[in-house]
């Protein structure tokens, strides 16, 4: 499932290809839930606009338009979003990929998965947003009108502090995972980092939110930022379907520390990383470093 990082690593390689072209037309699969905005009425909104920049808010990317309107896209748990000028062989087939000699560019063709298809004025290389499950979103906000959707979305993670965390957290009986995980306060932080944070604060992720001190908000803002921009940098954590843009896969997931290592040896002191179900999402901790 692409989270925040992989979100982010998107955002940075695919806009270069959308931001300041001018889009000649959109095709589109047919209607389906994949589309808040009805398909027709998407072709005939996006048709001659031109992107005037990519943004991201947790795992929305907002792409403004030069009417003043937005597009949004969501890319749920399978979407891809990349340039038909640097596909990836893992978007082929298997057959496809197979026949294909070492010397050869992997090509990609849109396919019954490519639910958009943005040409542009220039003639240049198309975008493509594919969804094998589509549980990936698009829409589009007339101008000034916010969506539900992004209204309930908390502060980015990446702008996450302590002050912001203990203010959050008072009178809090939920599980400090739970809440850091609650999208309404902040958008964008995934099961993975939310271990990775807790780990490198030393809070037990089933620790009742409202007795993680201060100085522990502090240390799991600092956590979270850590371990967000390291997974930018390296790409994303790559952990099922992901794959960037340019078809690079994402290699935060080796440097995880207690995410999916339950029974393994905790690198601080070789307690094996424990499991735990909170708010029906699984969580790692080491018993002896997480209190
Ligand atoms: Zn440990």
């Amino acid at each position: 499932v692409p989270e925040l990082p992989e979100v982010e690593v998107t955002r940075r390689r695919i806009a270069p290809h959308l931001v300041g072209r001018r889009i000649r037309r959109v095709r589109t699969t047919r209607p389906s839930y994949f589309f808040v905005t009805p398909p027709a009425r998407l072709r005939r909104a996006l048709a001659g606009r031109t992107a005037t920049d990519l943004e991201r808010h947790g795992k929305y990317l907002l792409a403004p338009l030069d009417d003043g309107t937005r597009l949004v896209l969501h890319l749920g748990m399978t979407g891809q979003l990349f340039s038909a000028a640097a596909t990836s062989p893992r978007l082929l087939s298997a057959t496809a990929r197979a026949s294909l000699a070492p010397e050869e560019q992997p090509s990609f063709r849109p396919d019954a998965h490519t639910h958009l298809r943005f040409e542009f004025e220039d003639g240049g290389p198309e975008v493509y947003f594919r969804d094998t499950r589509k549980f990936g979103k698009v829409l589009w906000l007339p101008d000034g009108k916010a969506h539900p959707r992004l209204a309930r979305l908390g502060t980015d993670a990446l702008e996450v502090s302590g002050a912001l965390l203990f203010t959050a957290t008072r009178g809090r009986r939920v599980a400090i995972k739970s809440l850091l995980l609650d999208q309404s306060i902040l958008a964008g932080v995934g099961n993975i980092y939310a271990d990775e944070a807790l780990f490198l604060a030393g809070v037990r992720p089933t620790r009742s939110a409202a007795r993680v001190t201060r100085r522990e908000c502090d240390a799991i803002a600092r956590g979270l930022k850590r371990v967000l921009a390291r997974s930018i940098e390296t790409g994303g954590s790559s952990i099922s379907d992901y794959v960037a843009p340019d078809g690079r896969d994402g290699e935060y997931q080796s440097e995880r520390r207690v995410y999916a290592r339950r029974g393994e040896p905790c690198f601080e002191c070789a307690t094996p990383i424990a499991r735990v179900v909170v708010g029906a999402r699984s969580s790692h901790y080491c018993p002896r470093c997480q209190r």
